[in-house]
């Protein structure tokens, strides 16, 4: 009977490996095999690097032959978020302009996983350009929820978090401007970490809003995605503003009390918009953390109402300049049928781009004009400062923060996209941490009833912690995890 790896976590694989019950190889084709399954239901891979994981696989079993003590993600089967680079391999970001594009290098994070023996299965869909909650963005078809298809998997980084659930990979990296690993990972009943900004390298990503993005992992436990941050954190001469803070092995002391720590609740993420079954879920996972110790305080973060402007007018201002470069000259498409070279790149680009896309260079390039910079940019930013404040005061007196992650269970595919700002509501909850460039994971929190009966849909709890403060937010989170309300 062939191998069923589709609810193993990384201490699996290194049992299997270790105790040579499985062969890197085997895990890999196993894997393969259920991509193969899964994804004409659910279209969370855009591209299955077949040849490049069975190489890497090799790899690892000639390494296992020869006795060497194995690297932390030896034979572990990964996917990669289609807005990051894996040599040789294409990387589209989900959008037609770049449907044929090679990435020329690895992203820093893809080679550490790489060089800490991962295998890198594929390359999953995403909303185009990581701009999007649902992943109906994709150019490629939209990505389906595992635990409903007729539900969407969140977005952008819907297809890693889909490729997690329904067992096409162990873990994911994904990237998170504004809650895109966060959001679908609750909603697709999952582990998402959002780290620090700086925490992790950003060369290889493709830039959406700069300030905003961060790249992280996505994984069925805590402690997975724990491993998997301490393999990809750490500065890299290639990326100025990652840090040089050192990096701990976060998986280490997952197990140590979490007893008397102060968690603050933010009032204002409990406030009208959150529906009542998901509030409930939230409430009890609130009362698990109450019940391994930790003091629950109420607090306020009071610039809350205004993080979504604030969000929606910095990232679209740093996604069109971002985005000029997309003009058919340095990457990707080209219109041919062009009689001017003014008109070759208004072509491309009409061609190329989607309609949310398209949205958002425009509002972007309006808040920057001369005129509206002042009324709108600069006034983002000063939102910014005051958000982050918020946050910087809460933490005087508390060690972390709990929310839900998103104010409702995954929507079903079509219910929003008629009417962008409801989209852009379900992220309220996430944006503020990029805003702070804090720390945050979402941990499943018990579920909510679907729409068919039997049908159950995940609820996300969220975990905020201080700038670099990982260790103590994987702790909490794990712990939590342990303990939870399971329904
Ligand atoms: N949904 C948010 C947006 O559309 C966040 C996206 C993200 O985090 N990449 O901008």
């Amino acid at each position: 009977m062939s191998l069923d790896v589709t609810r193993w976590k990384i201490a699996d694989v290194q049992e299997a490996l270790g105790s040579r019950r499985a062969t890197a190889r085997e895990i890999c084709e196993a894997t393969l095999a259920r991509i193969a399954e899964e994804n004409p239901k659910n279209n969370a891979f855009l591209t299955v690097t077949e040849d490049r994981a069975l190489a890497q696989a090799a790899a690892i079993d000639r390494h296992v032959a020869e006795g060497k003590p194995l690297p932390p993600l030896a034979g572990v089967p990964i996917a990669v978020k289609d807005v990051i680079h894996a040599e040789g391999v294409r990387t589209t970001c989900a959008s037609k302009i770049l449907g044929d594009f090679i990435a020329p290098y690895s992203a820093t994070a893809v080679e550490r996983l790489e060089t800490a023996g991962a295998v890198v299965v594929g390359k999953t869909s995403c909303d185009e350009f990581a701009m999007g909650s649902s992943n109906e963005n994709s150019a490629f078809g939209p990505v389906r929820n595992p635990h409903d298809l007729e539900r969407v998997p969140g977005g952008s980084s819907g297809g890693s978090a889909a490729a997690v659930a329904a067992g096409m990979c162990v873990a994911a990296l994904g990237s998170d401007t504004g809650g895109s690993i966060r959001q679908p990972a609750s909603f697709c009943g999952v582990v998402g970490v959002m780290p620090t900004y700086g925490r992790v390298s950003r060369y290889g990503l493709v830039a959406y809003a700069s300030s905003l993005d961060h790249i992280g992992p996505l994984g069925r436990t805590v402690k997975d995605t724990a491993t998997v941050l301490s393999v990809i954190a750490g500065r890299d001469p290639l990326d100025s503003t990652s840090a040089a803070v050192a990096v701990p092995d976060y998986a280490a002391d997952l197990d140590e009390p979490v007893k008397g720590f102060k968690i603050g609740v933010p009032r204002e993420y409990f406030a009208a918009g959150l529906l009542p079954d998901v509030r409930a879920q939230v409430e009890a996972g609130l009362a698990a953390l109450r019940g391994l110790g930790c003091e629950l305080v109420d607090i306020t973060l009071p610039h809350t109402e205004y993080a979504t402007a604030c969000y929606y007018i910095i990232a679209t201002a740093e996604a069109s300049s971002n985005l000029a470069r997309y003009d058919g000259v340095r990457y990707g498409r080209r219109t041919p049928d062009a009689a001017s070279l003014s008109e070759m790149y208004r072509k491309t680009r009409d061609l190329g781009f989607g309609t949310e896309v398209k949205r958002r260079i425009m509002l972007g390039t309006y808040v920057l004009s001369a005129g509206y910079y002042d009324a709108y940019y600069r006034k983002a930013q000063k939102v910014r400062a005051l958000v982050a404040r918020d946050f910087a005061r809460a933490f005087e007196t508390v060690d972390a923060i709990a929310t839900p992650t998103t104010p409702t269970a995954a929507f079903r595919l079509g219910e929003k996209t008629a009417d962008p700002l409801a989209m852009y509501l379900s992220d309220i909850y996430t944006i503020t941490g990029n805003l702070a460039g804090i720390p945050g994971i979402s941990v499943p929190c018990g579920t909510v009833p679907g729409s068919s009966a039997g049908t159950r849909l995940p609820v996300g709890l969220q975990l905020l912690a201080r700038h670099f403060d990982e260790a103590r937010m994987f702790r909490l989170a794990h712990q939590f995890e342990m303990a939870r309300p399971k329904d």
